[in-house]
């Protein structure tokens, strides 16, 4: 079904008049017009973390940038953030943007995303361009009950509905080589191509996935280029590809790049080279300086919402370099001028999606309940009602984190506990309630064990180190794109602009020093190294008893560290 605008701006007008909060109609009715432009359009999102549903989820208050990357986007948040863009205080924009007021902007221009708004305003922008492509930047069968229960089956279902064409990954390679192969040669077949240069054979170095493909939109030869994460390996437990060999693979993108322009055996050249990357921003921007005819990358996996792409110079010419936000808030369009065998011009938005601007798609719709339906009942189950706004996201600490570690050191008698510091993870405003569905929206993945352990003071310190320079290493190509461990029990200090191995200070538990040759009761989830993978319970088990038990979660204090020298920075609010 294709939605002409006439019957697009009808539907609109009838939702209005069922009494959605429209908060300023006249305004909430143009939010989508979108101009067409040019003759090839992209259109992108990007880890969505298999949230069908519209949600809420708010954006960091802390995003450091170190080094080069320090009060640049992607680093702004806050005012900063707004300013940099020109965006209002209080709008759309605003809230979509970042964490300003998020509570209360949250309640006045409801959730965010969901498959079938997201389904609607795409069938709106396909149907007003002439030709389209729609990639879809991974991080998209992890992050949901229902992703997780159905191995991911869910999502690409709906992945199919959308109209997705092309895909690379990151957290959809967690559920095992085995499974992403049989999507690939079942599922994907004859509909969406998963594309990936840089994942080879750990044996002979034999490539495991396509790298790039060719499609002609208009008449004009369009090439997209695979990247998945380079760090997958290192970041999850090895046995989910234990055969493979992941990393940034800066030559070979290269020499795919220059092939993919030259054009070979017969085939034209490529006019647009597009890379749809899942390295992060700050690796992105490094590469665009480094690897030259790539007009632009698509990127994803920081979940950092940029509203306008970087323009990134290198030898031969510029490169746009994007990234889409997550959790399906988010979708870009890049209208591309292509003149004379190269880009002239573009345009690029960064559309939010705002559930009660867009009428949900009924196709999509259909599916989605049809996928929840067998799982409903369970997903429904009311554990307790928050006083506080839960989130996840930013460099430190976060209220959602802070409720697992408060859970993780009651219910296991720890002194300390860790919690890893992933961006993904829908918001809750004071007064919902926490559902057994929104225990597994922060906590579903394939490694869930808890883990009890002894640990040494210097162990824990060492721990934090690591932890901390993939995070804040100045070299972009070191950073792995994950937020800082969450940590319960113990205070801290953390200087983000210092040297690795001198970041981390002052380890207390209350008023007593952390020492290096004590051992310390630490609860933590999430193991990545092979021997705990029979550990213990997973923890959304322990999360949902904690919840049952409490009823009640009230507002917590944040056990954030003390910062050092970041006074100025923009990264932080
Ligand atoms: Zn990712």
């Amino acid at each position: 079904m294709t939605l002409s605008r006439r019957e697009f701006l009808q539907v609109l007008a009838a939702a209005a008049a069922a009494g959605l909060p429209l908060a300023s109609r006249s305004q909430d009715e143009t939010f989508y017009d979108l101009p067409p432009f040019g003759n090839v359009s992209l259109l992108h999102f990007t880890d969505c973390h298999a949230q069908l549903l519209p949600m809420s989820f708010r954006e960091p208050n802390v995003n450091l940038g170190v080094g080069t990357g320090a009060n640049s986007p992607p680093h702004l948040v806050g005012e900063a953030l707004l300013r940099h863009y020109g965006f209002k205080p209080d709008s759309r924009e605003a809230h979509a943007f970042s964490h300003l007021d998020f509570a209360q902007a949250a309640r006045k221009y409801g959730k965010m995303g969901g498959f079938a708004h997201l389904a609607t305003l795409v069938k709106k922008l396909r149907a007003e361009r002439g030709a389209s492509l729609l990639l879809d930047g991974g991080d998209t069968w992890q992050g949901s009950a229902t992703s997780l229960w159905t191995r991911g089956q869910d999502m690409i279902d709906a992945q199919k509905l959308l109209g997705v064409e092309i895909m690379t990954g990151h957290w959809d390679f967690t559920y095992g080589a085995a499974r992403l192969k049989e999507v690939l040669a079942g599922d994907f077949a004859g509909s969406i191509e998963f594309l990936a240069q840089n994942v080879e054979t750990t044996d002979f170095g034999d490539p495991v996935f396509k790298p790039a493909t060719l499609r002609s939109l208009a008449g004009v030869p369009v090439a997209v280029i695979g990247q998945a994460f380079p760090y997958t390996p290192i970041a999850h437990p090895r046995r989910f590809v234990p055969d493979w060999k992941f990393g940034i693979e800066e030559r070979r993108l290269q020499r795919i790049a220059d092939e993919v322009r030259a054009g070979n055996g017969g085939k034209t050249g490529a006019q647009v080279v597009v890379l749809l990357s899942h390295n992060g921003m700050d690796v992105d921007l490094k590469l665009a300086s480094r690897v030259t005819g790539i007009d632009v990358i698509l990127g994803g996996h920081t979940h950092d919402g940029v509203p306008a792409p970087v323009v990134v110079s290198n030898a031969k010419g510029r490169t746009l370099v994007t990234n889409a936000g997550s959790h399906g808030k988010f979708l870009a369009v890049l209208d591309l001028d292509v003149k004379g065998g190269r880009i002239a011009d573009y345009r690029y938005r960064l559309l939010p999606v705002f559930a009660n601007l867009l009428p949900a798609d009924r196709e999509m719709a259909r599916l989605i309940e049809a996928k929840r339906a067998p799982y409903a009942e369970k997903l429904a189950e009311k554990l307790a009602v928050t006083e506080a706004l839960l989130y996840r996201r930013g460099n430190f600490g976060s209220t959602m984190d802070q409720l697992i570690l408060d859970a993780l050191m009651e219910m296991k008698g720890a002194e300390i506990a860790f919690s890893p510091g992933f961006r993904w993870g829908t918001t809750l405003l004071p007064g919902e309630a926490i559902t057994y569905e929104q225990v597994m929206s922060q906590t579903a993945i394939t490694y869930p064990q808890v883990v009890v352990t002894e640990m040494a003071g210097e162990t824990i310190r060492a721990n934090l180190e690591d932890i901390c320079d993939n995070l804040f290493n100045p070299d972009p190509y070191y950073q792995q794109g994950g937020d800082m461990v969450r940590i319960g029990g113990m205070s801290y200090s953390c200087a983000p602009g210092a040297r690795r191995g001198a970041r981390i200070g002052d380890m207390r538990i209350g008023e007593r020093p952390v020492e290096p040759r004590k051992t310390y009761k630490v609860a933590s989830w999430a193991p990545v190294a092979e021997d705990f993978r029979d550990a213990g319970e997973p923890v959304w088990d322990l999360f949902a008893r904690y919840l049952r038990e409490k009823k009640v979660v009230r507002p917590r204090r944040l056990n954030a560290p003390r910062l050092i020298g970041v006074k100025g920075n923009r990264g932080i609010a």
